[in-house]
């Protein structure tokens, strides 16, 4: 049979050894890593990912000594009692028939401690300790402890190691301006600049050996202000192969960069065409990176010798079987990975373990099972959004029998609303794999179904996930025609005018805002706009790849208000919140704390803000005001006496989101 995508499925001969597809697992920090006791845990995550196929992964960033930890007790690599919980890991991952690599990460001054270290002692925007600068003992030292770290990794069974040269870690600070203000034999001129990386490269395969994969991530794109141009990318990545390289892979924008490049909103493969523009520069392969999430998209990266390979993190968290459905055909079965960073990177931020929103096994593998049921039930659900259809998957797969209802005529609940938001295009994939996957685990879907109590007899379990009702509001002039609702604007019953306020600047408020902004076009599907609206060189013919940013005009004139004082948008993802208020900013949305609603009328939204009242003259007023759980179903079961399992929404309105329903519908199915 020919395989479906043949470039993404086909070996690749390193010489000394062979990868057997071109997917590679990038580094992703899950929070397993400190510890010695949770190795069994990562052992277990790195199985599943190389019994579903992958051909090489790279671990999460271990550092190579005590000051370029991350934060304090952090995972490192540097003394010989180490070695042993690593074994482990690559056991799982060997067994399976994957090569693994274990990343070196040197924090540099993104190291949230004080003895953090730099090429010059120059504070992070994002870090409140400043590093001390390297002295040239300090930089030999480093570069030993690097070559010590890659042979300790050696003699764990790690096929080889990715060093660690993007998003403004310690070797990527050496090698720009922007935080090299060195003038000494580490750092002046772009070949002084970059000598600390080259010979960490050059130490680490003398340490290791020929036969040993050495990844270098490079930033071919920092995107923050004195970063590198072209031409000094182009002569690192030479260097660096020249220093004993396997493989470059390829890093996008620095943690403090102000330009998304992982978000749900950032094009799919945004950045494989820079990749593609050092591909000729080099003779070692390339991997492409960043919203690289399904096969198609991966196999057209690889077809157009945009690149060698392919990494993906996030979209392997979501799916374990994300290479073996590709391989055979069944690309419509993978949980796509929706890129919303709400429990893997928001997660590693708060110093959580990470997980999936669309899948929370991810990283809890040897907790959360779907084991067979001892005994076949009889299970009702009523409600088809991300609690419920996740709930009756989960059920129908340990071997129950499973109804699934839903008033709609369609699953996916409020799933339904967030894809129409512009940037939010990924959740028509949840919905996809979720109505492949009901019709796979066998559950009988029955829509455009109001369920009633007198529905529901003789079932043996009844979950209700009838989800939330949009909160009315106290506000004088609430039933004046210019008062809308948000679920009246996005499902299209209500045209808004050129100008509105929008009340509640929460999740819902910043997307109907991005809704209304945007008039239907979303920058996400149009790979050349994005880049003009983020101000970003295709290029990277200026310093760091930054341009002027150029947004297009706004469709409308907004504002956007909460009660509560501070800046609108502080509660949003703490990895994407800054991405919507950038963008709102950048589109001349007005964002209003501390109002006070004094009423709506012909007028508009009389407020008052700091003592003073102003009247928004606006066409209409959008309430997104939260919600309150839908729970009549529920309250009727109980009235009869009868017991229900009460999950997402319905269950708690408050601080909902689906990472929560999803969950929530999973954990109670796992032990129905
Ligand atoms: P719902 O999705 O509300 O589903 C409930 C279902 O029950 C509905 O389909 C309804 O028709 C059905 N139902 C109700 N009563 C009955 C009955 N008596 N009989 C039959 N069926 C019934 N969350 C995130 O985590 N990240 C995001 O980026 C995000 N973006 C969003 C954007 C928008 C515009 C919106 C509106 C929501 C967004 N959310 C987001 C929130 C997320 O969609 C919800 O948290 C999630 O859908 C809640 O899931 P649920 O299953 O509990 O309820
Ligand atoms: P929300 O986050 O709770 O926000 C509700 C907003 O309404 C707040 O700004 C609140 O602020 C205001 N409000 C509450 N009661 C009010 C009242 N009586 N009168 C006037 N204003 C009132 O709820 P949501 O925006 O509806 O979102 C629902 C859930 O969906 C969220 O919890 C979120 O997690 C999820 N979601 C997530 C995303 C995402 O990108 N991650 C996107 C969309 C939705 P004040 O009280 O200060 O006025
Ligand atoms: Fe992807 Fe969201 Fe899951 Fe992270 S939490 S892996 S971004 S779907």
């Amino acid at each position: 049979m020919t395989p479906t995508y043949p470039h993404l499925l086909s070996p690749l001969d390193l010489g000394f050894t062979t990868l057997r597809n071109r997917v590679l697992m990038g580094s992703m920090h899950t929070g397993l890593e400190d510890r010695a006791a949770d190795f069994p845990k990562l052992a277990a995550y790195f199985a599943e990912r190389a019994a579903g196929g992958v051909g090489l992964m790279v671990t999460g960033g271990f550092s190579p000594n005590l000051r370029g930890w991350l934060k304090p007790l952090a995972g490192r690599m540097s003394l010989p009692w180490h070695v042993r919980r690593h074994r482990q890991v690559t056991a799982a991952a060997h067994a399976h028939g994957a090569k693994i690599c274990l990343q070196l990460l040197h924090a540099g001054r993104y190291a949230y401690h004080p003895l953090s270290v730099a090429p010059s002692a120059l504070k992070a925007p994002i870090n409140p300790f400043t590093p001390s600068a390297l002295s040239a003992r300090g930089i030999e030292r480093t570069l030993r402890d690097f070559a010590t770290a890659a042979r300790l990794a050696r003699e764990a069974g790690y096929d080889g190691v990715e060093i660690m040269g993007s998003e403004g870690y310690l070797l990527n600070e050496f090698t720009v301006p922007r935080t090299n203000h060195r003038n000494d034999a580490w750092g002046g001129d772009v070949h002084r600049r970059m000598r600390f990386a080259v010979e960490t490269v050059e130490r680490v395969r003398e340490a290791c050996g020929p036969d040993f994969i050495l990844i270098y991530r490079l930033s071919l794109l920092d995107l923050v202000e004195d970063g590198n141009a072209w031409d000094a990318i182009v002569a690192q990545a030479r260097a660096v192969e020249a220093a004993g390289a396997t493989l470059i892979n390829s890093g996008i924008g620095w943690h403090e960069a102000r330009i998304p490049t992982i978000a749900t909103s950032v094009p799919r493969a945004a950045f494989a065409g820079i990749t593609a523009r050092l591909k000729p520069h080099v003779t070692l392969p390339v991997v492409a990176s960043n919203r690289i999430n399904m096969p198609d998209v991966a196999e057209r990266v690889l077809a157009s010798g945009q690149a060698d390979l392919v990494s993906m993190a996030r979209p392997l968290l979501a799916d374990p079987q994300w290479v073996e459905k590709a391989r055979t055909g069944r690309a419509h079965a993978i949980n796509t990975c929706i890129a919303c960073n709400q429990a893997c990177l928001d997660h590693v931020f708060e110093n959580k373990r990470a997980s999936c929103l669309v899948n929370p096994r991810a990283c809890a593998e040897t907790e959360l099972n779907y084991t067979p049921a001892r005994v076949r039930k009889s299970v009702a659900i009523v409600g088809a959004g991300p609690a419920g259809l996740a709930c009756a998957c989960v059920a129908a797969e340990r071997g129950h029998r499973v109804v699934l209802f839903d008033a709609a005529a369609e699953i996916g609940g409020q799933f339904n609303l967030a894809k129409r938001i512009p940037g939010k295009e990924e959740f028509h994939e949840t919905l996809r794999y979720f109505r492949h996957r009901i019709q796979e685990c066998g559950v009988e879907l029955r829509l455009a179904t109001h369920v009633q109590p007198q529905d529901l007899a003789g079932f043996d379990e009844i979950v209700i996930a009838t989800g939330v009702t949009p909160r009315a509001v106290a506000i004088p002039g609430a039933d004046h025609p210019k008062a809308v609702g948000y679920l009246d604007v996005l499902e299209g019953r209500v045209t808004v005018g050129t100008s509105a306020a929008i009340i509640g600047a929460g999740g819902i408020g910043f997307d109907v805002a991005e809704f209304l902004v945007e008039a239907g076009h979303s920058p996400s599907l149009d790979l050349a706009r994005w880049m003009q609206e983020w101000g970003v060189d295709p290029n990277v013919a200026t310093p760091g790849g930054l341009t002027r940013p150029q947004p297009a005009a706004p469709a409308r004139r907004l504002w956007l208000l909460q009660r509560s004082p501070g800046k609108p948008g502080a509660r949003l993802g703490k990895t994407t919140g800054w991405i919507h208020r950038a963008t709102l900013k950048a589109k001349g949305v007005t964002m209003l704390g501390g109002v006070e609603y004094l009423g709506i009328d012909d007028a508009g939204l009389r407020i008052r803000v700091d003592g003073a009242e102003q009247t928004l003259a606006v066409d209409h007023v959008v309430i997104c005001a939260g919600q309150e759980p839908r729970r009549e179903l529920f309250d009727a079961l109980q009235a009869q006496g009868r017991r229900a399992h009460l999950i997402g929404g319905a269950k708690l309105a408050a601080e909902l989101d689906a990472k929560r329903a999803i969950a929530e519908g999973s954990r109670l199915a796992a032990e129905l």
